[in-house]
């Protein structure tokens, strides 16, 4: 008989980053409580329902297939549940009706079909993606399987401390509009190319640009194998629950046990907090804090949040499954930073196969503080306020001129079904409700890993990288 006694380890927040992380975990032997504040865990990976219809509410489409999300799929035992769905591309500039697609076969063909467009650019595009297959294959940890601890930290490249804009610049492109269509993962993980690391962004967009899909039943596919394994391996989940509390040891700064909201004492080994610092920070005590860390995470800038319109088309209407990545004109930047003067809407359609309808969801990208600032003083909830009303009538209204201008067919066509604001993400995601965490910044470093308070350690996308790649891979780098 085995005596002994399994590492007590707690989890905090239930996004692909806090689940990823609790299976790892598990699967190392450790007995793992994950904590979750809302009454249901999985985060930005959860889906809904709206007339029996099911509709994303953060993940869309992924890449990795065949890949290093493969890698993972593998590694959880998720292989036989989560599987591609095939999703067309394409980029719309809607003051140029200009409609570029994007092929999921790999950066020479992506750069080949955008240089049809802009033939004058085409030595400049294959610079750009050849610079990305560089920064990549200079990254050992995207091998996570053969990478060697030591070799966690990227090579150095000569990009290193470039933003995208200056190295976007560096190619004196002919046409303006490919600064906005070469970076367009941008869109995926938040940080403008005026502010974002070269390299940052190139990791980021690699496996999106290579082979972008979405996955058959979306977030359900990836939850039904987490609560599946989470059962096998008797993960104990508390959910409508916060951490009120720590206690630590007096002789060294180690965290001993959680308070939980319903007054639980757990004793524990080790902390993971997979959700923004800004939140976990004041549970941990100030004397373990040196002020350039609580500098760090008071300086954390969040990425946009998005507004959402769902719904599906008219009975008898089909489209094939197709992610759109909408830009009103060229200039990315001023899509994703705050007081916005410009935006762009990702519109999402999807076949639903069971009932024989496709949906569609549509995100424009929007900033807590630019919808707070459209509906007046805020204190607490606006929900029937008329004004909070007549701007969610206002946004979805102009969300679904978007898909009109970008579809003409569909015009008229569109049932909308539920609408959201950033107000609405900040519930999963607080406390500024940010797609992506927090802003890679050049010259900012976010909190990961390893805290001043030995057992606890940061993760998240506010941590290492957005998207449920991105997630996995932090969580991965966090607990092995
Ligand atoms: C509209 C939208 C579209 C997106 N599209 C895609 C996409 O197509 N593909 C993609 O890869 N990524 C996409 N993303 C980004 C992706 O969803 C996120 O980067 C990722 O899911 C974040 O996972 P996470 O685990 O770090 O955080 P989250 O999913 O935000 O999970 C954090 C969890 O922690 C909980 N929590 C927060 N505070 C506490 C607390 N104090 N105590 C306990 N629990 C707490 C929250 O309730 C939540 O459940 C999208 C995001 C949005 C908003």
């Amino acid at each position: 008989m085995n005596c002994e006694l399994k590492k007590h380890t707690i989890v905090v927040g239930s996004g692909i980053s806090g689940l990823t992380a609790t299976l790892l975990l598990a699967k190392k032997g450790h007995q793992v409580t994950l904590i979750e504040k809302l009454p249901h865990i999985g985060g930005f990976l959860n889906r809904f329902n709206r007339s029996g219809l099911r509709f994303d509410t953060g993940f869309h489409f992924t890449g990795g297939f065949g890949g290093i999300l493969s890698d993972f799929l593998e590694l959880l035992d998720f292989q036989d549940d989560v599987k591609p769905a095939p999703l067309k591309t394409e980029v719309f500039i809607a003051n140029q009706d200009k409609r570029i697609y994007l092929p999921p076969t790999g950066l020479p063909d992506l750069a080949e079909a955008i240089a049809a467009h802009f033939p004058q650019d085409a030595a400049a595009i294959q610079k750009y993606y050849a610079a990305e297959q560089e920064i990549v294959d200079a990254t050992p940890m995207f091998d996570f399987k053969h990478f060697d601890q030591a070799d966690v930290m990227s090579m150095l490249t000569e990009y290193d401390a470039l933003t995208v804009q200056e190295y976007l610049d560096s190619l004196s492109l002919k046409s303006p509009e490919l600064k906005a269509i070469l970076p367009i993962m941008a869109l995926c993980h938040g940080t403008p190319p005026v502010e974002s690391d070269f390299p940052y962004h190139c990791r980021c967009s690699y496996n999106l640009d290579s082979h972008l899909t979405a996955v058959q039943h979306g977030g359900d596919a990836f939850m039904t194998a987490f609560k599946r394994e989470f059962a096998k391996y008797g993960v104990d989940i508390r959910t409508a629950t916060t951490i009120q509390s720590l206690e630590f040891s007096s002789s060294s700064p180690t965290c001993t046990a959680a308070i939980l909201s319903d007054e639980t004492r757990l004793e524990v080994d080790d902390i993971f907090f997979a959700i923004n610092p800004q939140s976990f920070l004041p549970l941990l005590p100030d004397n373990y804090l040196p002020a350039r860390i609580k500098r760090r995470v008071r300086n954390l800038k969040p990425t946009c949040s998005f507004f959402t319109v769902c719904g599906c088309l008219d009975d008898g209407l089909h489209m094939e499954n197709t992610l759109t990545f909408f830009l009103r004109d060229s200039d990315i930047n001023q899509m994703l930073l705050p007081n916005a003067t410009n935006y762009s809407t990702g519109i999402v359609t999807s076949n639903d196969p069971q009932n024989g309808c496709t949906t569609f969801t549509a995100f424009r990208t929007m900033f807590l503080e630019d919808c707070i600032a459209q509906c007046g003083p805020f204190d607490g909830s606006y929900r029937h306020e008329q004004k909070y009303l007549e701007f969610k009538e206002k946004m979805t209204e102009s969300i679904l001129d978007n898909i009109a201008h970008a579809f003409p067919a569909l015009r008229g066509h569109l049932r909308v079904m539920d609408s959201s604001s950033p107000l609405t993400s900040q519930r999963f995601s607080p406390p500024i409700g940010s797609a992506y965490g927090t802003r890679q910044t050049i010259g900012v470093s976010r909190l990961s890993g390893r805290l001043p308070v030995t057992n606890c350690h940061a993760l998240g996308h506010h941590a290492h990288f957005p998207g449920i790649l991105g997630c996995m891979l932090g969580a991965y780098l966090a607990c092995m």
